[in-house]
């Protein structure tokens, strides 16, 4: 951590932070997933030669996914029009996978650029978390969300219907 930005840092913030340089183990996970690092749980619900759709393992809700590309580039700016309209494809039809299975109400579609934005893998990726009226399932404990569904049933629920994005891509 930057000494001159300690005085930014809220308590609540500190757990999250330190958590995260403990966790470091890899010089970039979503590369480690790309490469099919065995030792990496990669929660793939959707691989090409391109790009993947996986489950975000720290949820903010259930079925958050992340599309992310296979080439390690960290700024958005870097994207090459091929690359975007590929990977806005792929996030439209992980919108629709979602839809078909949980029937959200909204969807937060979204990228975090850089650590200070709140990015803990820099390796560049699009965030599509489904979103309810109410967010029934959820309950504030303590400032940290209590997630209903077990990662495992909603990956089982999201490979089952993994053609979905497949087909979607294809129109
Ligand atoms: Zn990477």
């Amino acid at each position: 951590m930057d000494k001159k930005f300690d005085r930014y840092i809220t308590i609540d913030k500190i757990d999250y932070v330190v958590s995260r340089k403990k966790k470091k183990k890899y010089e970039c996970i979503f590369c480690e997933i790309a490469k099919r690092n065995p030792d990496v749980n990669p929660n793939i619900v959707y691989e090409d030669e391109k790009a993947m759709v996986i489950l975000n393992i720290y949820p903010f809700n259930p079925g958050h996914l992340m599309v992310i590309p296979k080439k390690h580039l960290e700024l958005f700016e870097e994207l090459i029009q091929d690359e975007m309209n590929y990977l806005m494809k792929l996030t439209q039809a992980s919108v629709e996978l979602l839809k078909k299975i949980y029937e959200p109400e909204g969807f937060n579609i979204g990228i975090n650029q850089g650590e200070a934005a709140g990015a803990s893998v820099l390796h560049f990726h699009i965030h599509v978390v489904p979103r309810y009226e109410h967010e029934f399932g959820f309950m504030e404990v303590a400032g940290s969300r209590v997630i209903v569904e077990e990662t495992e049933d909603t990956l089982r629920k999201l490979r089952t219907h993994a053609h979905e994005i497949e087909r979607y891509l294809k129109e």
